[in-house]
């Protein structure tokens, strides 16, 4: 699969965008279709299409850049009351850019974000089954 986007296109300067942050590795814009006003985009400006592919040093800063701009949200004109930190990797998971992305939207009450799905309450041996499964994985990655 080609890993170049339009968010490459915005990197290299050939798509417009409304940029907030930048630096060597990271770049912040302004989401096209916000959930919210103020919702922002934080890109590795390496394309990755996946977590997979994503070197971790460069996940751990698109975490650390996303959290700079929850603050900023909050101190500036956007309404913000709260933020919500979200990444789609996958298909299954609602990505439609395949170039790794953090989401950071601002939210306040009643704003009619939400993410849908019921919570469910298995019996503890099912959770520690499948924390096992998992554990196993880790150990073996
Ligand atoms: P996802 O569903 O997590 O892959 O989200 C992709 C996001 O990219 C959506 O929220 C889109 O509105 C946003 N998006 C797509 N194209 C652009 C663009 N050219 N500039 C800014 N945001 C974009």
């Amino acid at each position: 699969m080609n890993p170049y986007t339009i968010f490459a296109d915005i990197v290299a300067g050939r798509a417009p965008a409304s940029r907030v942050y930048e630096d060597d590795d990271v770049l912040a814009f302004m989401d096209i279709r916000p959930f919210t006003p103020g919702h922002l985009l934080v890109i590795p400006k390496i394309p990755a299409r996946s977590l997979a592919e994503l070197d971790p040093a460069l996940g751990a800063k698109l975490f650390t850049v996303g959290q700079r701009l929850a603050a900023a949200l909050r101190d500036s004109e956007v309404a913000c009351d709260g933020v919500n930190l979200f990444l789609a990797d996958g298909i299954a998971a609602g990505q439609e850019v395949f170039h790794v992305h953090l989401h950071v939207i601002p939210r306040t009450a009643g704003d009619g974000f939400g993410l849908r799905g019921r919570p469910t309450s298995p019996p503890r041996a099912d959770l520690d089954y499948l924390a096992n499964s998992i554990r196993a994985a880790l150990n073996h990655g």
